[in-house]
């Protein structure tokens, strides 16, 4: 239920409702997880040695790098904060003490601030996780397809930058911002599934999942939150692979059996090379792509036309 946006005078602190089941299965049965020692250590320490790292030698180019997953220059302090290792007070705190103060910075601590929002946003909306805030969303047209919604969580969809991105998570349990709003646009609109999927999935298999950033997230892909992108927005892969992963070592890191093609262009768009993408379907090591960009890009446009009249 929607509270009302309204300061009360002595309002006391009410816990949120949960949804954890009572018998807990901390590890999953698959050993996927055994890999994450390589790129996170848990901890208080880690976490505070981790943050000033950042702010001493990578934050002063945040701004610019931040969109790039090939660079992979963001601070990846979301899983300490997801675990409670870290606070955002302390960061704030260690740099405002730094006394650096730049466009990088500033960018830094609004991120921070987005993540301040989403606990808003959920504690007047506590069902975010399920519930589109905007209520036209309600009898959207979501297509029904488990087929289409498996592939896209084992990277098999054929278009590269999606795959990529889907295997990160297998890899280290953390995807790169830019790709999960590249990924969420792709299931959201593209398949024209329900973003309730594409949230419950995430809360299974990232090490940051977090209630209101992870719900905000998915609602905002979706253009039914608080803050939607306008609902005409729909991230084109291949466009996004140009501008943010423009040699393609992101896309090829993931999906190494791609460096066959002479381009990144052609990696980008397998499929350009007929030839080439039919010899790796043949051997199992690629995908025909499960949409056509522009028609499925078109049938969401007007999905979200009917649900916006
Ligand atoms: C569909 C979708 C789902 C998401 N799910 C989660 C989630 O479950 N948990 C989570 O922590 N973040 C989530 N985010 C936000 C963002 O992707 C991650 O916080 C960020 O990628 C974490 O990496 P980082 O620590 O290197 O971020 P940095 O870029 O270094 O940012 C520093 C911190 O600022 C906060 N922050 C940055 N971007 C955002 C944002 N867009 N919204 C809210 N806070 C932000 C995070 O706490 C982050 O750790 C989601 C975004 C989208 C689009």
């Amino acid at each position: 239920m929607n509270k009302k946006f309204s300061y009360q005078k002595n309002t006391s602190i009410k816990s949120f409702k949960h949804n954890e089941k009572t018998k807990i299965n901390f590890l999953s049965n698959r050993s996927w997880y055994e890999k994450f020692n390589n790129y996170w250590s848990p901890g208080e320490d880690a976490a505070l040695e981790k943050i000033e790292t950042y702010i001493s030698s990578h934050i002063d180019k945040y701004d610019v790098n931040r969109n790039r997953p090939d660079f992979d220059q963001t601070s990846r302090i979301s899983p300490h904060l997801r675990f409670g290792e870290i606070s955002p007070r302390v960061i704030i705190e260690k740099i405002q003490n730094s006394k650096k103060s730049n466009n990088a910075v500033n960018t830094y601590l609004s991120e921070i601030g987005w993540r301040e929002f989403s606990y808003s946003l959920l504690y007047y909306s506590e069902d975010l996780s399920t519930k589109p805030i905007n209520p036209k969303f309600k009898k959207f047209p979501w297509r029904s397809s488990k087929k289409d919604f498996a592939l896209w969580t084992e990277g098999k969809t054929g278009i590269p930058l999606v795959d990529a991105a889907m295997s990160q998570i297998y890899e280290e349990g953390w995807m790169h911002n830019r790709l999960r709003m590249v990924v969420g646009s792709f299931l959201v609109k593209n398949l024209l599934l329900n973003w309730t999927l594409g949230e419950r999935y995430f809360q299974k298999s990232l090490l940051d999942y977090d209630e209101a950033s992870n719900a905000a997230g998915w609602q905002w892909i979706a253009g039914c939150g608080a803050d939607a992108s306008p609902y005409f927005r729909v991230f084109n892969p291949v466009l996004q692979s140009e501008k943010f992963d423009p040699q393609a070592k992101f896309i090829l890191k993931y999906i190494p059996q791609l460096k066959i093609f002479n381009s990144s262009k052609t990696v980008f768009e397998p499929y350009l090379d007929k030839k080439l993408l039919d010899s790796l379907v043949k051997e199992k090591k690629y995908v025909n792509p499960i949409v056509d960009l522009k028609e499925s890009r078109n049938r969401a446009l007007d999905a979200y036309q009917q649900t916006k009249s």
